[in-house]
């Protein structure tokens, strides 16, 4: 049986807005502590995630457009007013501008998913978006390379600037390849970067018009993994409980396991007769 008093993120000890049953809320702009919980939680999904994956990836970065649809004013700043429509259109255009592309790679050669992507906020106050590619075998690597120059034909209708296609090699453009672990450690470091050894949460997550959904992994890596936001509550949870019901140290290597975090949280841990 579930219990419900062991929400997965309980004790909301400063949160302003709990969850009805007294969870913390999942904002990650509360100042009451869930904030944090929310920025080191998305550094574990990207990283964990990424490093499972254990090859090589593509990161490539896709900008907002020019001074020729987002011109400088008087001021030496962007034309606020139509900086803050393009971010607010930007993740719409995004789908269906990634849509378009990765319809075109199938059609040419069949089955194709991104693994996550990450937004950021640049200087000049536009977002854009870092993406990463599998690059492991000649397939994967054929079909990022042809992913990438579909969004370069088709970015102009959806309004999106430079994609960055690598290095040009004797007139050819070819993709930089990193290690999995290394990409994940980039896209962590945008949304919940380390300072002096303690987590924060970067501009882009705390802005108020930030994308709703600020990150994407692949459901091919966190069905494996076990590393889901939700997950990452759970376990929490089920620390929390463990040390509520005196069993800490008990059951280590169940808790080594992501995928029993949940049954770990909310289920019946009490033997029977
Ligand atoms: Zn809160």
């Amino acid at each position: 049986m579930l219990d419900r008093a062991c929400d997965p993120s309980a004790r909301p000890s400063g949160c302003r807005r709990p969850r009805p049953g007294g969870g913390r809320c999942r904002s990650r702009r509360c100042g009451g502590g869930c904030g944090q919980l929310w920025a080191g939680d998305v550094r574990a999904l990207l990283r964990r995630n990424l490093e499972s994956l254990e090859s090589a990836v593509y990161a490539i970065a896709i900008t907002a457009p020019g001074v020729d649809q987002l011109p400088w004013g008087p001021d030496g700043r962007v034309d606020a007013q139509l900086l803050s429509r393009w971010n607010r259109t930007a993740t719409r255009r995004w789908s269906k501008l990634h849509n378009a592309a990765a319809a075109s790679v199938r059609r040419q050669t069949g089955r194709f998913a991104l693994v996550g992507y990450t937004w950021e906020f640049q200087r000049r106050g536009a977002l854009h978006l870092h993406v990463i590619l599998r690059g492991e075998t000649a397939h994967e690597r054929h079909q990022a390379h042809l992913y990438v120059a579909a969004l370069d034909r088709l970015r102009h209708p959806h309004r999106f600037g430079f994609v960055d296609r690598g290095r040009s090699h004797g007139g050819v453009r070819r993709l930089e390849r990193i290690s999995a672990r290394r990409a994940g450690s980039y896209l962590a470091k945008y949304l919940a970067p380390m300072e002096g050894g303690k987590m924060k949460l970067s501009d882009t997550a705390s802005r108020d018009d930030a994308p709703s959904r600020l990150f994407y992994m692949s459901r091919s890596l966190t069905t494996v993994t076990g590393i889901t936001m939700r997950n990452l509550r759970y376990k929490r949870a089920a620390w929390m409980r463990l040390s509520e019901l005196g069993m800490e140290g008990q059951l280590d290597d169940l808790m080594e396991d992501p995928h029993n975090w949940r049954i770990l949280a909310t289920g019946n841990l009490t033997r029977g007769p």
